[in-house]
């Protein structure tokens, strides 16, 4: 059976798996060994080359899914932008970001390249004269990230991989917040696709990895150095992660319906200022989204009225956790402001459109009759709080 021609919950549960040969189990065996045979071998087994039995399996089931030649699982998210970004950048290139990224990302370009004599440039925008301004002559890599945390700003791949081709660029994309399900960036062109695995592919908030999917020919770049830089990941959360993987597509769908469902009732809430989900038409970039993406995902913000406390709100909360990270079947909360962009200047948030009311949301799988219960009594709490004060 060829992988192209499954459907997508097929890929999830069965691309890549090992044959239990000796005892004919129905899942995957785990292979701990850290030693292999090397005699008339042509591939020497061993966890940090990232060719052990479960690590090359898990590696096929996310080039299935992202539609590429090959795929590599990575220690976590931030080892697989590194290893990529680094594999084709040295001393003297340029690279050109979105302006909006993920901070560890962000963190990782602005401490790190200067001690590698590795230039970069934010955009100032989303569009293509804000990505074009940026290029130079020594430019060599194109980075984005969509949808963008925390309001979801979307990047059109198409007019991304148009660009890199005319300037001869590799162009990368950070696909975590849609998942493999939602979105796959090769089919618009894109050259390497990399996933934080923490989040929709493991899925129930309990490992921490990374993914990264492209050509064969990229791939070989990538592992050379990942082999160097040693950002592996234990067999054994390889197999948990494959495990977490057979059920993405179920609940990727679920978190999707759930998202559109709850953004749409958040809309037309008096007590919700504004509601950033690329799912609805009032979102800036809904019809960028509706051409690239098959599915929303479960990541929105919405804004309070001014006149709502965002901490009392989200104490309020019962069901929905205050917890940082995202993507876990369980609906998670947080405020930007004190989390994810807590180090900016206010000036910097108020620029970039986060608000103190601003709250970012993955919706989980729960039912969303509950969830909306939860929220409404939230609401209800801080109103009657409120009142009590004036
Ligand atoms: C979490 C995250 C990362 C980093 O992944 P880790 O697994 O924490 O290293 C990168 N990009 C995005 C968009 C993320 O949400």
């Amino acid at each position: 059976m060829k992988p192209k021609k499954l459907g997508v919950n097929t890929v999830c549960t069965h691309v890549g798996e090992i044959k239990d040969e000796q005892f004919k189990g129905a899942v995957s065996p785990l292979y701990m060994s850290s030693s292999y045979a090397y005699e008339n071998v042509d591939i020497k087994r061993y966890p940090r080359y990232f060719n052990t039995p479960n690590q090359e399996a898990l590696g096929k089931k996310v080039a299935a899914l992202e539609h590429c030649e090959a795929g590599m699982i990575f220690g976590s998210g931030m080892a697989a932008v590194s290893t990529a970004m680094l594999a084709f950048l040295q001393s003297g290139d340029h690279v050109v970001v979105q302006k909006t990224i993920y901070g560890g990302t962000y963190n990782f370009i602005v401490e790190e390249f200067p001690k590698y004599g590795i230039e970069f440039d934010f955009t100032d925008g989303f569009s293509e004269k804000h990505f074009k301004a940026k290029i130079k002559s020594n430019t060599k890599v194109i980075y984005v990230e969509t949808p963008s945390n925390p309001l979801m700003l979307i990047t059109d791949l198409e007019m991304i991989a148009n660009i890199a081709k005319r300037h001869n660029l590799v162009s990368m994309i950070d696909n975590t917040f849609a998942s493999p399900i939602n979105q796959n960036p090769a089919l618009f062109g894109i050259d390497i696709v990399i996933h934080s695995a923490t989040k929709y592919m493991g899925g129930h908030s309990d490992l921490c990895a990374g993914a990264v999917a492209c050509s064969s020919e990229h791939m070989d770049r990538i592992w050379n150095l990942g082999k160097n830089l040693g950002g592996s990941l234990s067999d054994y959360t390889v197999w948990l992660l494959e495990r977490s993987m057979k059920t993405m597509g179920i609940r990727v769908k679920a978190q999707n319906r759930n998202a559109k469902k709850i953004a749409r009732w958040l809309d037309k809430h008096p007590l919700v200022e504004r509601v950033y989900y690329p799912g609805l038409k009032s979102h800036p970039d809904h019809e960028i989204a509706k051409r690239q993406m098959k599915g929303y995902s479960g990541m929105l913000s919405f804004e309070l009225i001014p006149t709502i406390h965002a901490e009392s709100f989200m104490k309020a909360l019962v069901l929905i956790k205050q917890t940082m990270s995202l993507a876990g079947v369980e609906s998670t909360i947080l405020s930007p402001v004190k989390t994810s962009h807590a180090l900016l200047s206010p000036e910097e948030r108020e620029r970039q459109g986060i608000s103190d009311g601003l709250l970012r949301f993955s919706v989980g799988i729960e039912d969303k009759s509950d969830l909306i219960a939860d929220l409404e009594q939230a609401f209800e709490s801080v109103t009657k709080k409120h009142i009590e004060l004036l």
